[in-house]
């Protein structure tokens, strides 16, 4: 069967590092991206120019109808997608009572209800094939609190229960169900803490630096072809919450 994958949040950052590793190993890839299709084309050229056959798609992973017809797009265009990546995802650091209803909904809607779409969106055909591989994209805090991450925490954890459940339903089908949580990363998303916060954490962090978006993007490859491993969590995180 074709390896086809889509990985959501892939214009940027670890989803970036995820697509571009994918692609070089062999898989047809969809780049997803929410408004920067300056970042996904300029991706998409140069996967494509390395040989990669590589599609990009718009579509808001909050919003199931885009999902669907983002995913009917990759079926016509590439096939059946054959590994989801769960990447895309929002974060902000802020003080409990500060959060906002419409805040706290919005993290929801991309962070869970995202997953929850594109999973369901792409499930049918990987059922009817008996195959098919999936990787959430959780976080450290996704096991452990942090001060001022209360609600990107909540969704984080949320993830990691629904991979352990869903790999538990899904297994007799031959579909694997894993999660992978960075710890640190440096990426867009966490350059608002400010230079002197990323080399205070850097300097917390065991190995003594922030991540790679890369070495995220390896453990996602060796999930993708680990045919042994489902319902796991692997941190990646340099040693920092250990
Ligand atoms: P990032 O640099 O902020 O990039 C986010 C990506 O997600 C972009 O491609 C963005 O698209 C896309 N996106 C955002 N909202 C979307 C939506 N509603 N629908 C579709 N795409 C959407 O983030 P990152 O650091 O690479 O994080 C990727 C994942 O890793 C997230 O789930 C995050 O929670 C998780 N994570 C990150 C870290 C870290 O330290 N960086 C640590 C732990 C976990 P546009 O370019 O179009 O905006």
């Amino acid at each position: 069967m074709r390896k086809v994958a889509l990985v959501t949040g892939s214009s940027r950052g670890i989803g970036a590092a995820i697509a571009s590793q994918l692609s070089r190993a062999g898989w047809a890839v969809c780049i997803n991206y929410l408004e920067r299709r300056d970042k996904a084309e300029a991706l998409a050229e140069t996967l494509r120019s390395e040989g990669g056959d590589v599609m990009i798609r718009q579509a808001d992973v909050a919003d199931r109808k885009a999902v669907e017809a983002m995913v009917a797009d990759i079926e016509r265009e590439l096939g059946p997608v054959t590994l989801l990546v769960n990447n895309a995802g929002i974060a902000r650091q802020q003080q409990f009572q500060d959060i906002s209803e419409d805040f706290w909904h919005r993290l929801f809607a991309v962070n869970v209800d995202g997953c929850f779409h594109c999973t369901q969106a792409v499930l049918g055909p990987m059922l009817h094939a008996h195959a098919g591989c999936i990787v959430n994209i959780s976080s450290i805090w996704g096991s452990h609190g942090a001060s001022c991450e209360a609600a990107y925490s909540a969704t984080k954890h949320a993830i990691i229960g629904l991979t352990r459940s869903l790999a538990a339903e899904l297994a007799p089908t031959g579909i694997r169900v894993n999660c992978v949580a960075p710890g640190v990363i440096d990426t867009d998303m966490v350059q608002v803490l400010g230079r002197e916060t990323l080399e205070m954490l850097a300097g917390e962090i065991p190995l003594g630096r922030l991540g790679k978006p890369e070495e995220i993007a390896k453990t996602v490859l060796h999930l993708a072809t680990a045919e042994y491993i489902t319902g796991q969590v692997i941190t990646v995180d340099g040693g920092f919450v250990g």
